[in-house]
């Protein structure tokens, strides 16, 4: 049902010839808006010194992340903001925003799922920006509604759904996504209706999630009123992936304690380390006990772009439910979360008549409406950018730069093994590659705050960022180091220099301490 309702009735009409009404150009006296016939004009000179300071504050960081402390920054920004207000404020601010970022581009900014926007993904954006649609209703959003319609139905399509019989939404990422997935879980399998009456008396609803899941799960759990504690922890094996020995298990213990498992969140794509779960035994599993499937695939679903990494994801289609974000492998501007559905029937329980939206007799004289697809209300069309680039890439021309980043993941793999003073955590399956510093005093402890300490001393440096968290490992301690690889066009040299100068400031640490140590 991702194809838009037929013209009604009146669907040929055409305009009848005239006057049309005060354009938007006029009257004078007030700044200029960004849209209409007048708004580029208006645009061009301010984005020129936009696109000046951009660079200028780029020169002046002149790495990943400003030197210095937080106080540092946050000083600058204060003072910035002090100023009287003037048409200077545009490029002094911008200066002040790039100068004071953490800049994806940079080939040593790699700590987190955050990607270094494609140029034309935000050039695309801007057009969003300047004519502002809203997809709540069709008249805020005429082509943009038909455009997320049909490039749903294209994703759809990617993750293996029948996309006539698929549904879905553009969302601000997995966090919403999750919470959809689950929502949607909860009244397919308690039954209709208690998103109105609440939840029946006496039912225990249980999700089963493993322990290395997004935490959206479990506050997804909390806003639909199910509690944190209804989210089971499945253990996972030693690559991290869910165990489905121990997800039968658990599935097991939750009915034989009274609980009703409502789903099974499986990962594709963890967070810290890209590990995938095992998808067509969670999907036989979660049949088996009448549970809703609902795949995170936020990180991983990068994956379905690329011919050699598509397979690690075989299964996603028994999914009843997707989130995919493609602000994380897909090189798009924060949002671009989309969240899917197999059987489009499943997204009753959002549907939603507001008489100022879509009235009735609006659709029914084929004025389309999304409201219904979406728990926001203004929504704007974050589906643009991507359509965009999948237009100037193509699939493969994305897919190329995926398997480039999983390439860099392997290499740097490979340069922390040849390194002595980093151990390698888990094999890198997707972009991640998760490592610690071995101190030469290697307990726990010290491994640990030598760690954290290392990563911090990077980031007041200003030369790396790198990424942080904790893990079960061989080493001893928790904390690890990561390396989260999203740029297409960062080289094997280069990630060897940030391990290499990850090494030397850990020894510089460790020297700095002094040789007592800190056993
Ligand atoms: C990033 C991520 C999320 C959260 O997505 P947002 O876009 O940050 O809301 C959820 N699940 C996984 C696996 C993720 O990697």
């Amino acid at each position: 049902m991702t194809g838009a309702p037929e013209p009604g009735p009146e669907g040929g009409a055409t305009p009848p010839p005239g006057p049309r009404p005060q354009g938007p150009d006029g009257p004078p006296g007030y700044p200029p808006a960004a849209g209409g016939t007048a708004g580029p004009a208006a645009l061009l000179p301010l984005l020129r010194q936009v696109l000046e300071a951009l660079a200028a504050g780029a020169a002046r960081r002149g790495g990943p992340i400003p030197a210095g402390p937080p106080a540092a920054v946050a000083e600058q920004v204060r003072e910035a903001l002090a100023a009287a207000p003037g048409p200077d404020a545009l490029a002094r601010l911008v200066e002040l925003l790039a100068y004071g970022s953490a800049d994806p581009a940079d080939p040593a900014c790699a700590a987190h799922l955050h990607c270094p926007p494609l140029a034309v993904a935000v050039a695309a954006d801007l057009a969003v920006d300047a004519l502002n649609p809203s997809q709540d209703s069709w008249d805020q959003a005429p082509a943009a509604t038909a455009l997320e319609t049909a490039l749903l139905a294209e994703l759809a399509a990617l993750a293996g759904y029948d996309p006539a019989r698929s549904a879905g939404v553009f969302t601000s990422g997995g966090t919403e996504s999750n919470l959809m997935g689950l929502l949607l879980a909860r009244e397919a399998v308690l039954g209709a209706g208690v998103a109105l009456d609440g939840l029946p008396s006496g039912v225990r609803p249980r999700i089963l999630a493993s322990e290395a899941a997004h935490f959206s799960v479990q506050r997804a759990a909390a806003v639909l009123g199910l509690g944190e504690r209804a989210v089971r922890a499945v253990p996972v094996d030693r690559a991290l992936r869910m165990d489905p020995a121990a997800l039968a298990a658990e599935l097991a213990a939750t009915v034989r304690e009274g609980g009703r498992p409502i789903a099974v969140v499986a990962t594709a794509g963890t967070t810290d380390t890209g590990a995938v779960d095992p998808l067509p035994e969670a999907a036989e599993l979660a049949a088996r006990y009448g549970a809703w499937l609902h795949v995170d695939a936020a990180y991983g679903g990068g994956a379905l772009l690329s011919d050699r990494l598509a397979p690690l994801l075989t299964g996603i289609a028994a999914a009843d439910s997707l989130s995919l974000d493609w602000h994380k492998l897909g090189w798009q501007p924060v949002p671009a979360g989309v969240f899917l559905v197999r059987r489009a029937e499943t997204y009753a329980p959002l549907a939603r008549r507001a008489v100022y939206l879509n009235p009735a007799d609006d659709e029914e004289a084929g004025y389309p409406s999304l409201l219904g697809r979406s728990l926001r209300t203004t929504r704007r069309p974050d589906a643009f950018k991507l359509a965009v680039t999948l237009r100037t890439l193509g699939r493969e021309g994305l897919g190329r730069m995926v398997d480039a980043c999983h390439d860099l993941a392997r290499a740097a793999a490979e340069a922390v093994r040849a390194e002595p003073a980093l151990e390698l955590a888990t094999e890198p399956q997707l972009t991640t590659v998760v490592f610690r510093y071995r101190p030469r005093t290697d307990a726990p402890a010290a491994s640990d705050r030598l760690n954290g300490e290392l990563r911090r001393a990077l980031l007041r440096s200003g030369r790396a960022v790198i990424g942080r968290t904790e893990l079960p490992g061989t080493g001893p301690g928790r904390v690890r180091l990561k390396l989260t690889l999203l740029n297409p066009r960062t080289t094997p040299a280069q990630v060897a220099r940030i391990l290499a100068e990850t090494a030397r400031e850990g020894r510089r640490l460790e020297e700095s301490d002094g040789p007592s140590g800190r056993g």
